[in-house]
């Protein structure tokens, strides 16, 4: 007997072979196939009389089948089958090419639905490929299933067809529609006017109309999206239940500190770190997510709340993406607080440091760090590495870090009756109703505003013709002392670095093809090197910087850079994150078009880091109306956020922020940008739980979400 979690292997029309292709498309069982909903619909529901067929339509009729024909062309080597058809008010042939097994299932006087493209031939009109259907004459229209209604077409995978997903698909919903288990609650069914599951998933695949459909659609739409949310909510709640250390604000201290410093913060800085001095007092874990975009200074709000916590006398893990990133780190905040009493100490894969002292092995340097002599520990993921204890570690901060474990927290610390209180930065620019959901565990703090030194970065798309312009313009700002950038997609020319996914900060949306055509030209830069140090700008210094080189070179070219004895960096993308080089004020990015402007944004961000006008050019060979369109936006708009609207436009959020890495199913993801679904599923969760926070009486909910939990990964 077949039921829910029978294993597709074992439905007689599946069988072992087909089971293997459908777990390509994440379907194991009978119900994971129920709800496998399709990506769209043909409209086929108008059946029409064939004298009514005109050239260019997408017509359905039926009728009686007068004759087969089968031929074959030598010429183009091509099976043709050719059926005509009649009904009451005249003929019409269908032609197939190369399915030439159509002839055994099409006879003579059979009756048959048809739909297709209409075309005219010299013959006459015809249907080129038609989705068929047998029928007959006593239930012409009733129970159709490829035609004569409204047809589900899914996403499709190798020797898996939407014909044949419908041919299983539908004897299974017959079986089982009225079986699938209702998990929302009755007066949430109620209030939302949802149709009823069995309604719901019957009409999901085989809908009566459009608005069925849609209603269908909406409903497992927000199914979806409770259960994303109810799982974030519950994980927050869980982790409030844990202790951990207050750290009450030194107010005296915070106000020294900020007077040391060669600048005065933002509003927002004071504000964001007021919120986050304020969590650091309350003994349950700070779980908070500090938005800003490149260059609104992120990093001195941390470090206030690290010389809090220090002088309270615990620890603080901080944690960057890249070495270069760590290293940075460990040099700007050992330099902010210098005067200040706190030991800081750098640790990576590659090394140790620690601030003020000369030479440390890691074996000395984890010995410190366990007796709690080492405050601050600034570093890659090797933070996270076995060894590394903490004596009493009281606050994590990561730095364009993807999600961190509570498991991981947990480890990084000696003292385990408290968890560490947890800082996380970004500036990948999500809106907030979505960050409120995909990171419904974390409080959101956002720096609103740019320092006030800053000045507009003049961005400029740049075409063929204008090339040599924006060269001259180059050399005459390195004369005057400036670093210049320049991006390009690729390392050499056959290198598949460009599709890879980048590195550092998974928050980065990858690079990816804009209207990109293989044969057209891809720079690298090598290549670009060639060019560049031959024939351009014979007279500059030029470096180039990318991913496979070991990284105490990098730091080395880095360091070079920022001291002013390399003009220009040539590099891909391992720039993109935080680097600081207040002298740059040039981006010049190869191959814009293959590029996210989110991404863009942040390769901007690279200059524009001092009081002088920094530029960034947009280089690009794709003349289409849409790059062009895609890319003004930059020279428009300096705001992240907005870009990252417009990426979203563009692209769809499934191609946005990283979102691949959540792991999500396809319908909450297509629902991501519906922002006022997201907050009607997050009030009803939170009312849900406030009722009932163990779910205890909705057991079939409860245990969906635990199913719901398995699939997506979030750590
Ligand atoms: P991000 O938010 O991208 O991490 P950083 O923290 O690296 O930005 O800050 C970028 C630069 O701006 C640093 O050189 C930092 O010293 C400087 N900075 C930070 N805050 C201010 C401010 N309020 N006024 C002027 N410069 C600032
Ligand atoms: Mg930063």
């Amino acid at each position: 007997m077949l039921n829910l979690d029978t294993s597709v292997e074992d439905v007689p029309k599946i069988g072992t072979a087909y089971a293997k292709k459908l777990k390509k498309l994440g379907i194991k069982t009978v119900q994971d196939l129920l709800f496998y909903f399709p990506a769209r619909y043909d409209d086929f529901s108008d059946i029409i009389p064939i004298k009514k067929v005109e050239v260019g339509q997408i017509a359905c009729v039926q009728g009686r089948i007068v004759s087969v024909d089968q031929t074959h062309t030598f010429k183009k080597g091509m099976d043709i089958t050719e059926v005509v058809i009649e009904d009451e008010t005249g003929q019409i042939t269908a032609l197939w090419f190369n399915q030439p097994y159509l002839v055994q299932s099409l006879k003579e006087d059979q009756y048959i639905c048809l739909a297709g493209k209409v075309s005219l031939g010299k013959d006459g009109l015809y249907l080129s490929n038609p989705a068929y259907e047998r029928i007959y004459e006593d239930s012409l229209n009733e129970n159709l299933t490829h035609t004569g209604r409204i047809i589900p077409v899914y996403s499709e995978t190798k020797g898996v067809t939407s014909r044949w997903l419908r041919y299983v698909i539908k004897p299974l919903l017959t079986q089982f529609h009225t079986l699938i288990p209702e998990i929302l609650p009755p007066e949430m069914v109620e209030k939302q006017k949802f149709l009823p599951i069995s309604e719901a998933i019957w009409q999901a695949h085989f809908p009566e109309s459009f608005e069925y459909a849609d209603a269908a659609k909406a409903r497992f739409a927000f199914e979806d999206l409770l259960l994303l949310q109810l799982s974030v909510l519950k994980e927050k709640a869980k982790l409030l239940q844990n202790k951990a250390q207050p750290c009450p604000m030194d107010a005296t201290l915070m106000k020294e500190f900020t007077k040391s410093l060669p600048f005065q913060l933002t509003d927002s800085q004071r504000q964001c770190a007021f919120t986050i001095l304020k969590d650091l007092e309350k003994p349950v874990p700070m779980q908070r997510l500090l938005q800003g975009d490149v260059g609104s200074g992120k990093t001195v709000v941390s470090t206030m709340a690290a010389l809090n916590t220090v002088k309270c006398g615990y620890q603080v893990a901080f944690m960057a993406p890249t070495e270069i990133l760590a290293k940075q780190h460990f040099l700007g905040i050992s330099n902010m607080l210098e005067k200040f009493d706190a030991k800081v100490a750098f640790l990576s894969g590659k090394g140790s440091q620690i601030n003020g002292q000369d030479k440390v092995t890691k074996k000395e340097l984890l010995k410190k760090l366990e007796t709690g002599e080492i405050d601050i520990l600034i570093g890659t993921q090797a933070l996270i590495s076995k060894g590394v204890k903490f004596k009493n570690l009281a606050l994590i901060v990561l730095d364009e870090q993807h999600r961190f474990g509570v498991n991981q927290r947990a480890e990084l610390t000696r003292e385990k009756r408290t968890m560490p209180h947890l800082l996380s930065m970004t500036a990948t620019p999500i809106p907030r109703t979505l960050a409120l959901t995909v990171y419904g565990d974390l409080d959101l703090s956002l720096i609103k505003e740019m320092p006030k030194n800053r000045k507009k970065i003049i961005t400029t798309v740049v075409g063929q013709s204008d090339r040599q312009k924006a060269y001259e313009f180059i050399k005459n700002e390195v004369k005057q002392g400036r670093g210049v950038f320049v991006i390009c997609p690729k390392i050499e020319q056959k290198d598949s670095e460009a599709s890879r996914r980048p590195t550092s900060g998974n928050f980065v949306p990858q690079n990816y093809s804009f209207g990109f055509t293989a044969n057209q030209e891809i720079k690298s830069v090598k290549q670009e090197y060639e060019k560049l140090s031959k024939e351009i700008f014979p007279d500059l210094r030029i470096t180039m910087l990318y991913g496979k080189m070991k990284a105490e070179e990098k730091e080395r070219i880095m360091q070079d850079f920022k001291k002013g004895e390399i003009d220009i960096l040539l590099s891909t993308s391992v720039v993109e994150v935080g680097v600081d080089v207040p002298r740059a004020t040039i981006m010049m990015i190869e191959g814009a078009e293959r590029f996210g402007l989110s991404q863009l944004h942040q390769f901007r961000g690279r200059v524009g880091r001092s009081d002088m006008q920094s530029y960034c050019f947009l280089f690009t060979t794709e003349e289409s109306q849409q790059n062009r369109k895609r890319l003004k936006a930059m020279e428009r708009s300096s705001n992240g956020f907005e870009l990252a609207e417009e990426d979203l436009k563009i692209r769809g959020p499934g191609q946005l922020y990283g979102t691949q890495q959540w792991g999500l199913p396809d319908t909450a993801m297509q629902n991501l940008s519906n922002i006022f679904l997201i907050e009607k599923t997050r009030s009803e969760a939170k009312e849900l739980l406030e009722k009932d926070p163990t779910l205890q009486n909705y057991p079939l909910l409860k245990a969906r979400l635990k199913h719901f939990e398995q699939k997506i990964h979030f750590e």
